[in-house]
């Protein structure tokens, strides 16, 4: 027999969706606070800010080799021609 769903909580929606389960509305709750909260986190730990991407592009063209490594790294070397181009 398996386990029963703890309702209201993370664990309970990954029990919903294993078992093919209709979410209910407590354990949504929970999963959308879950997801908020490792939002949350993600944010305090790899705090960003958005540059227009002229003002990237400057930046790209005066770089030096160990900043376009990071740039690349960051970006994905695709992502970034694809914005430059
Ligand atoms: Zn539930």
């Amino acid at each position: 027999m398996r386990k029963p769903i703890a309702h209201g909580t993370n664990n309970g929606y990954q029990q919903h969706k294993k078992h093919k389960t209709e979410v209910c509305v407590a354990c949504r709750m929970a999963h959308n606070a879950y997801n908020a909260e490792r939002r949350r986190l993600n944010r305090e730990e790899n705090p960003s800010v958005t540059i227009p991407i002229a003002l990237l592009d400057k930046i790209y063209w005066q770089a030096s080799p160990e900043v376009l490594a990071a740039l690349d790294q960051h970006f994905g070397a695709k992502k970034l021609d694809a914005l430059l181009s």
